[in-house]
């Protein structure tokens, strides 16, 4: 079959489709542990279901316009503006379809055929496919292990070039759980701004942020004159346990957003009318949404403890990412490599084959020797998993 040179290049997302095959081996009747999921065990918080229902009932249930409800662009608004300390437009509010589809408005608008895009490495497995999507060229910058990869303008000198338009960070990041400190964004920012590159910082995971009870530094944390052209995706997918409502928003210049919201309204229209009412509830129910960030955020982290305590008792010589930050476990494998198993995709599929637990191999993020754990899940659920890991790495040792 052929297919145009739009999407010759794109590839099944490789999370989506790990998960996928434990899905369809535990319906088949295998004891599966699935850890490759990227998206909070929770339900989403009551008050937020609620707003829908009524919504529903309300007869909120025809088009908004596309980029929003004006009255949710207007609550988003008003927190970033809260956030930031200075006033941030309504204008500049872009609700999507998830922060993916915000990422895409932003990437597929901006970025063209002979431009280069920065991604900082490991990354997201989305941010190079949709440079691809867009006929742009992902470059990706890996920062250095010992910082827990987080990148440097050093690093990103190495990687520019003449074409650099853009930069792709994401923090908290996925998969390695870093966060990136204010000063370590300002530097960055202060790196895009001279050069005229587009920052993107997708901030998705900035609520569940293990080691101090605030949110994690993020772009809007900067003073107004130490960003240059920027485009902040952030969303509810995460922080309210809502990945299947699909709401995710951008904030950038009035000028960008109404290009952004020119391509949504020509694609999906407008993200769902009851998952809006829904995201209005929780961005403008302040003292609820707070109440509800800060009980997951604790189990997250209590559970961030337990998956490093148990990495170092069994598996003690494994480098590893310790994660301030999102629901993942970034670790080494390739110490166990050997008998037919060269990289973490291999490793992967043994490990799912012969102990029934499902990570996500690094090549999804570009480096194969690592892979992802997500400890979005029980307790029980995580020390069964690691007596599994630990088995199978004790087998081959
Ligand atoms: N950005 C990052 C870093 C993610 O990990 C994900 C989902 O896994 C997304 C964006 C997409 O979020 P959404 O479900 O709101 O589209």
């Amino acid at each position: 079959m052929n297919f145009s040179a739009n999407v010759e290049k794109l590839r099944p997302s490789a999370t989506i489709a790990v998960s996928t095959l434990a899905r369809k081996l535990a319906a088949e009747g295998r004891d599966i542990i699935n850890l490759s999921a990227g998206e909070p065990d929770f339900d989403t918080p009551g008050f937020i279901s609620d707003a829908a229902i009524e919504g529903i009932r309300g007869g909120r249930t025809r088009y908004t316009p596309p980029a929003g409800l004006p009255e949710l662009r207007a609550a988003i608004a008003e927190r970033l503006s809260a956030r930031a300390g200075r006033e941030l437009s309504t204008e500049g509010v872009v609700v999507s379809a998830g922060a993916k589809q915000a990422l895409f408005n932003a990437i597929f608008s901006l970025f063209g055929p002979g431009d280069e895009v920065l991604i900082a490495a490991p990354y997201w497995t989305t941010y190079p496919d949709l440079v691809t999507l867009a006929r742009a060229r992902p470059v990706e910058v890996f920062g250095s292990e010992s910082r827990d990869f987080k990148v440097t303008p050093s690093d990103l000198d190495t990687a520019a070039t003449d074409a650099t338009r853009g930069l792709v960070i994401n923090t908290p990041s996925n998969p390695t759980g870093a966060v990136y400190s204010l000063a370590e964004l300002a530097e960055i920012a202060a790196w895009c701004r001279e050069r005229d590159v587009r920052l993107l910082s997708d901030e998705i995971y900035g609520h569940i942020h293990h080691d101090e009870d605030v949110v994690a530094p993020g772009l809007l944390d900067l003073a107004a004159e130490e960003l240059g052209p920027f485009v902040l995706i952030d969303g509810a997918s995460k922080s309210f346990a809502m990945t299947g409502w699909r709401i995710g928003f951008s904030w950038t210049e009035p000028e960008v957003a109404r290009k952004l919201t020119a391509l949504q309204s020509q694609t999906t229209s407008n993200a769902a009318t009851p998952s809006q009412m829904a995201a209005l509830a929780a961005f403008s129910d302040v003292a609820d949404a707070d109440a509800s960030r800060s009980a997951m955020g604790r189990a997250f982290r209590r559970r961030r403890d337990l998956v490093v305590e148990r990495l170092r008792e069994l598996l003690p010589d494994v480098p590893f990412v310790r994660p301030a930050g999102a629901f993942y476990l970034y670790f080494r494998v390739d110490g166990f490599f050997g008998d037919g198993v060269g990289d973490a995709t291999a490793w992967c599929s043994s490990l799912l084959e012969e102990q029934g637990v499902a990570l996500v191999p690094g090549a999804a993020f570009g480096d194969d020797r690592w892979v992802r754990l997500s400890f979005a899940t029980s307790d029980e659920i995580l020390e069964e998993a690691f007596q599994r890991i630990s088995a199978r790495v004790g087998a081959i040792r």
